[in-house]
């Protein structure tokens, strides 16, 4: 999967387009979100891990102050753009992707200057991406391609940045200048993550600790399924979730909903609904809690070394997302009763909801069963079949 697409392929493409030799060739990776959904806007925890699917890039310097993108995955041309020229609304900040493809690294670029770090007519570029992160299945290929042009340009341009800094500016660029309100989670995972480990990390002060996540070790896999759907709904979805968790915070009076301790959890509810908050809110609200305590949960109990005994928290987090948060949809709901049916451990969808991809963690000797027949379910529903990889956790970004 990553072999053919490797550093040799990319740097020949990059030859193709503009006729030179690149720099150099960087790689970041997509992600799987194993628990912690929706948590990281409200400064609560979340655990990533790394796939081995990465996003390419070919890269070198230009001193005219002339940036080039150009994808082998979409069609078309290279998008020539000035860098003294980019600004977040010509970008198309506020549409979500409506700038285009190229709105994610011409993003990159302008947070890099907006942030002082290249000035004048610094931080031209030309770069060619490949990559083998599907895309729109919540597997964060927009992480990906964000984060190898930011370490790219750190790299061409001698910046200095260490990954969780890489990770800021590509949340930034990805804010600002695309225009979706996305959390800093998929940005560090890309950024920060390491082979064989699942990242915990505190969304609140970037503070992070590799969890070492052996499942071979421990006749384990995890199994993502992508769906391949991704409804309508969701981009509004997002937005709405995050004003929701905003207002029950300034309700509550704290700075995030990560302030609301797991404990008093019920009194809080109770407050919630005296002070007026709606039903809904309140869900939500229970969602992001309960959501931070299993965080917490997984790594008690990876720490204990008891991989196997996860699979309920994740199977309960699922429920939270489904009934609490509303965000899953009858192809994610469809994953994880199916795949627990028929003998998996635990499974939740992952990622932002409404399609996209579902984990499932399942013990090597039943992965085939459980993928056969979560296929068949899909079969028997009228849905497309899903896509079905082991998720085997990877290194973080990096120059190859
Ligand atoms: P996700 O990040 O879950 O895959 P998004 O909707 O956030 O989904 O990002 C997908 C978008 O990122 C694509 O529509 C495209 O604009 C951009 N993108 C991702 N990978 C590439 C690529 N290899 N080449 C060009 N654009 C890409
Ligand atoms: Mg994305």
């Amino acid at each position: 999967m990553t072999d053919e697409h490797g550093p040799g392929r990319v740097t020949a493409e990059f030859r193709e387009v503009y006729g030179t030799e690149p720099d150099g060739v960087w790689a970041a990776p997509g992600r799987v979100n194993l628990i912690g959904e929706h948590t990281d806007y409200n400064d609560g925890f979340v655990m990533p891990l790394a796939l081995p699917h990465t996003c390419l890039a070919a890269a070198s310097p230009r001193t005219d102050g002339v940036l080039r993108l150009h994808s082998g995955d979409v069609p078309g041309g290279a998008v020539e753009l000035r860098v003294e020229e980019l600004s977040p609304v010509a970008g198309g900040a506020g549409g979500g992707d409506r700038g285009g493809w190229a709105a994610y690294p011409a993003g990159v670029v302008w947070a890099l200057r907006e942030a002082g770090l290249l000035t004048g007519g610094a931080g031209g570029a030309d770069l060619h991406f490949e990559s083998t992160v599907p895309t729109g299945a919540g597997l964060s290929s927009s992480a990906a391609l964000e984060v190898v042009t930011a370490t790219a340009l750190n790299d061409l341009y001698g910046l200095g940045l260490t990954p969780p800094r890489i990770a800021q500016l590509c949340q930034r660029a990805e804010n600002a200048f695309v225009g979706v309100p996305c959390g800093i989670m998929d940005q560090m995972a890309s950024a920060c993550c390491t082979e064989g480990h699942a990242l915990f990390l505190d969304a609140r002060d970037l503070t992070q600790r590799q969890v070492p996540f052996d499942l071979a070790a421990e006749g384990l896999r995890l199994l993502v399924v992508d769906t391949r759907v991704k409804h309508e709904l969701g981009d509004g979805a997002y937005a709405s979730r995050r004003a929701a968790c905003e207002a029950a915070a300034r309700a509550l009076g704290v700075r995030a909903l990560r302030d609301v301790p797991f404990e008093g959890l019920d009194a809080t509810l109770a407050e919630l609904e005296r002070l007026g908050c709606d039903a809904a809110t309140r869900r939500r609200v229970r969602h992001v809690v309960t959501e931070d305590r299993r965080v917490e949960e997984v790594i008690q109990r990876l720490d204990a070394g008891d991989t196997r005994s996860i699979g309920p928290v994740l199977t309960a987090g699922h429920a939270s997302c489904r009934d609490d948060f509303e965000i899953s949809c009858e192809e994610l709901d469809l994953v994880v009763e199916t795949a627990n049916a028929a003998g998996a451990l635990g499974s939740r969808m992952t990622g932002g909801g409404f399609g996209g991809s579902a984990i499932v963690l399942v013990a090597e000797g039943d992965a085939d069963a459980v993928s056969k027949a979560v296929t068949e379910a899909f079969g028997a529903a009228g849905h497309r079949a899903p896509r079905i990889f082991p998720a085997v956790p990877s290194a973080g970004a990096r120059r190859l």
